[in-house]
C-alpha cells in the first residue's frame, strides 16, 4: 500500500509574466540544513512588485513574488540553530554569491550574481517560505507583524541615510513621500537633520510626511512654495537632497534645491530607460556629489533596532488576501492607503492577533 502523502499542500502568488500573477497550490519541499520555514504573516507590496509585475523591472517567470516579509519560524532544518521555532522574523531578501570582486570586497549587495527572494528566488506571498536561517532576523516577540514587515524598506532606507551623511543640524529635503521617502523624513530626524522638508504632489502623501516628523511639506509643483522650502536654508539650497521617487523629472529638480557643495541622493527605484537633463558646469561649478543607493548592505539588523522609533505605527496598512493581490496592487499604484500589504495568514495575524 503506498505511504499517503502528508506533505502540507500551500498557496503561492507566483509572477508567471508581465501582467500575469497566479494564486497556485503546491506541495512544500522538504527543508536542507542550516534552512527554516516561516509561516508569512504580512508581506509589504511596493513599487518594485508594481515594476515586476508591469515588466518593467526584470524578474524570474514562476517566482513567487514578496520581498517585505515578516513570518514565524514553523520549522527549523538540520543545524539552523538561530532563529528557533515560534520565534517572529523578517527576512533579508538577498542571495549573493560570495565569489565576485563585490562580493569579496564587502560590497555583497553589487554582487553581479545577486538574487532577490520575491524577484529570483521565491518569495513570502504565500502560504510558506523557505529561507537560509541566516537571512532570518528575530524581532522582539511583541512586534506588530505588518510593521515588522517594514524592516526591509527600513534597511534601505538606513543605507540611504549612510551613503547621503545626513548631519545633525543641516536640512534634509526628501522629494517624494510614499513609505519608504516617509521613512527617510523619520530617520533624518532621528538623526537630527533641521529642518526636514518632504515634497510631494500628493495631498495623502504630504499628510504622511507630516506625521512621520516632516518640519515643512511642500507641493514641488509649486513655484511659491518651493522658494518657501528655499527661504529655510537662508535661500542658498539644501546640503542634502534625496530624490525618493525614482524619475528624472524628480533628479532634475533636486540638483537645483542642493546648494553649494551639496550631497544629492538617487533613492528611488526609476524606469530603465528613464533619461534625466544634468548639466556638467552644475556639477563641476557648485562642487555638487550625485549619490547612488541601492538595497541594504548590512543594515537589516539596524533596522530592527531601530524599527520601534520611527513611529511606524503613523502609518494606515491595508491588508489583502493572497487571493486579492490585483486589488492590493491596485491599492498600491492608488496610493491612497499608506502601505498595502498582503496577509497571507489573514487580517488578524497581520495585526498581531
Ligand atoms: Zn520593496
Ligand atoms: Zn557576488
Amino acid at each position: 500500500m503506498p505511504t499517503p502523502d502528508t506533505r502540507v499542500r500551500t498557496r503561492s502568488l507566483r509572477f508567471a509574466g508581465p501582467g500575469d500573477v497566479r494564486l497556485t497550490a503546491g506541495t512544500d519541499r522538504a527543508l536542507a540544513p542550516h534552512e527554516v520555514r516561516l509561516r508569512p504573516l504580512a508581506v509589504g507590496v511596493c513599487g518594485t512588485d508594481a515594476h515586476i509585475v508591469g515588466g518593467s523591472f526584470p524578474a524570474e517567470p514562476g517566482v513567487v513574488l514578496g520581498h517585505e516579509v515578516c513570518g514565524r519560524v514553523v520549522e527549523a532544518g538540520d543545524g539552523a540553530t538561530t532563529p528557533r521555532v515560534g520565534d517572529l522574523v523578517t527576512v533579508e531578501p538577498h542571495d549573493y554569491c560570495t565569489a565576485c570582486t563585490w562580493c569579496r570586497a564587502g560590497q555583497e549587495h553589487l554582487c553581479s550574481a545577486k538574487r532577490g527572494y520575491g524577484v529570483r528566488l521565491d518569495g513570502g506571498m504565500a502560504e510558506s517560505m523557505i529561507v537560509p536561517a541566516r537571512i532570518a532576523y528575530v524581532l522582539p516577540p511583541d512586534t506588530v507583524p505588518w510593521v515588522g514587515a517594514l524592516c526591509e524598506p527600513v534597511a534601505c532606507c538606513v543605507h540611504a541615510v549612510d551613503r547621503l551623511g545626513v548631519v545633525a543640524g543641516e536640512a534634509l529635503l526628501v522629494m517624494g513621500s510614499g513609505p519608504a521617502g516617509a521613512v527617510l523624513v523619520a530617520l533624518g530626524r532621528l538623526l537630527g537633520a533641521t529642518p526636514v522638508v518632504a515634497a510631494d504632489t500628493r495631498e495623502a502623501r504630504r499628510d504622511l510626511a507630516r506625521r512621520m516628523g516632516a518640519d515643512v511639506v511642500i507641493d514641488p509643483r509649486d513655484p511659491e512654495q518651493l522658494r518657501h522650502a528655499l527661504d529655510l536654508t537662508g535661500g542658498e539650497g539644501f546640503p542634502a537632497v534625496v530624490d525618493a521617487v525614482g524619475s528624472s523629472t524628480v533628479l532634475e529638480q533636486a540638483l537645483t534645491m542642493a546648494r553649494r557643495g551639496g550631497r544629492v541622493l538617487e533613492f528611488g527605484v526609476a524606469a530603465p530607460d528613464d533619461v534625466a537633463a544634468v548639466r556638467p558646469h552644475d556639477l563641476f561649478s557648485r562642487e555638487l556629489t550625485l549619490l547612488g543607493s541601492v538595497i541594504n548592505p548590512w543594515t537589516h539588523q539596524r533596522a530592527v533596532a531601530l524599527l520601534p522609533r520611527l513611529g511606524l505605527e503613523h502609518l494606515t496598512p491595508a491588508f489583502y488576501g493572497l487571493d486579492g493581490f490585483d486589488d492590493a496592487l491596485a491599492a498600491q499604484r492608488r496610493g491612497d492607503v499608506d502601505k498595502v500589504f498582503v496577509a497571507p495568514a489573514g487580517e488578524a495575524a497581520a495585526l498581531g492577533g
